[in-house]
């Protein structure tokens, strides 16, 4: 045994622990859970603890069902919300086959692959996303009334005494409480919603505080009495809850993305992993964005958000200060050091966190091996341009649907080889079975418009 899972089991006794939770996520990137007693660790760290695979969403078919979970002993934390005696902690897990190999099937694999070969270049993968999310004052009904937001406040509104102010607080000391740091928070554009930025760290602990993250909102929320959702646009007429994502790869210490003098400090391989994601951008839409209300969000017009901090990308570009690009590169802050880095922002807060990192990853490690050249940044809004003036500079739209997006991965070989092929083929079937449902749908809005005049 070695010596983190030493500690577990130590602390286990110490803090008279007597659930332990052995997380994992599905490739839709729903959290599962299964939960041990103290007696069973040993064995699940050294072998692994048996599940029926072919029950979880994208995992197994059915005559090869069997797999392992091993949890991770470093991603060991206290659950803050059964703190009480006996208390309750959680791990997450690695999937295995009966055999001990990983399964293809597990996202967290997925990305482990996709940051090997990163290492194999030198590279290590930061990521910091700005998480935005809705606060409602009910359980969502399912029959799809709106719901209420917990307030009418606005960007960055202070509203004191509110739901949501006393929500930030709650949610950010149980996620503190968890060895996850918060940077920011306030009120984002639309009522009721809020954006939460956990600080930079390395992508696969940012995608496990990420699952962590939804969960904690989940829980604080009904502690409070109201509901949080991560749907990534629930009103036509308010801004979405995007996961803009800030990145940038390391060589040891040194920023890969930093050269002083340069334009933006921005180095060839920053350059070059910008050049990946923008030429790569529509295929690793239908992950990045991988429900048909994802789009509601990518299109949500100009009119829904001016004036509103609401800019969701529907063009692929990149902008130095623009905050209609896809890809928009911060402002250099000298004070920061070599901090030079990236934001990616049509990412939304409802993706599976390991398997659009892995995507976007992926695209930019092409980009550098490929050497892409950046193309010139747009630093007009492009939403004001006309399609013309948009074509004259060779920018081109992201897919505008979840079936044009489909389409687009389907073609995309850099999807098929970072994915892998069990993942790929469960998640294009999925997803256009989900847009075979949806385009049968009659909806509220095509009564409403067609009825009284057709
Ligand atoms: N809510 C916006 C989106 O959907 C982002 C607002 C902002 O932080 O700029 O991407
Ligand atoms: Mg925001
Ligand atoms: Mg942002």
């Amino acid at each position: 045994m070695d010596r983190q899972q030493e500690f577990v089991l130590r602390t286990l006794e110490e803090r008279d622990i007597r659930f332990i939770r052995l997380w994992f996520t599905d490739v839709l990137g729903f959290l599962k859970s299964v939960a041990i007693a103290p007696a069973e660790l040993e064995g699940a760290f050294s072998e692994g603890i048996g599940f029926d695979g072919s029950a979880i969403e994208g995992f197994a078919r059915v005559y090869e069902s069997d797999m392992l979970a091993k949890p991770d002993p470093s991603t060991f934390q206290i659950l803050p919300w059964r703190s009480e005696n006996p208390g309750a902690a959680r791990m997450f897990c690695d999937i295995l086959m009966p055999d001990g190999s990983p399964s293809h099937a597990d996202p967290r694999w997925v990305l482990k692959r996709t940051l090997a070969r990163a290492a194999d270049m030198g590279f290590t993968f930061y990521t910091h996303p700005e998480v935005e999310f809705f606060l409602f004052k009910e359980r969502p009904d399912e029959d799809g009334g709106e719901p209420t937001p917990v307030d009418a406040g606005g960007y960055f509104d202070h509203t004191p005494h509110s739901a949501g102010h006393d929500f930030r607080r709650n949610a950010i000391m149980m996620l503190e409480s968890m060895g996850i740091s918060v940077e920011f928070s306030h009120h984002e554009g639309a009522p009721g919603q809020q954006e939460i930025d956990l600080r930079y760290a390395d992508a696969l602990t940012t995608a496990d505080n990420i699952m962590t993250f939804r969960l904690v909102m989940k829980e604080v929320a009904l502690e409070q009495g109201i509901w949080a959702s991560f749907m990534p646009k629930p009103f036509t007429q308010h801004p979405g809850s995007g996961m803009h994502t800030h990145m940038s790869l390391f060589e040891g210490d040194r920023n890969a993305f930093y050269e002083p003098g340069a334009e933006y400090q921005l180095s060839k391989v920053g350059r070059s992993f910008i050049g990946g994601l923008l030429r790569h951008a529509a295929e690793i839409t239908a992950v990045c964005n991988q429900w048909v209300n994802s789009y509601k969000r990518l299109w949500g017009g100009v009119e829904a958000i001016a004036g509103m901090g609401g800019e969701a990308p529907s063009y692929i570009c990149w902008g130095h200060n623009n905050r209609s690009a896809l890809v928009r590169v911060p402002m250099y802050k000298p004070s920061k050091g070599n901090s030079s880095r990236i934001e990616f922002r049509s990412l939304d807060s409802a993706c599976n966190p390991y398997l659009a990192f892995a995507m976007i990853l992926s695209a930019g490690l092409k980009g550098i091996e490929e050497g892409y050249e950046l193309p010139p940044g747009a630093e007009d809004d492009v939403w004001a341009l006309t399609s013309a003036e948009r074509r004259a500079m060779g920018i081109d739209p992201l897919p505008q649907s979840l079936d044009e997006a489909v389409h687009a991965m389907e073609r995309s070989e850099l999807a098929a080889e970072t994915l892998g092929e069990h993942v790929f083929d469960f998640f294009l079937r999925n997803k256009r079975a989900e847009w075979q449902e949806y385009r049968r749908q009659v909806t509220a809005y095509e009564r409403g418009r067609y009825l009284p005049i057709l």
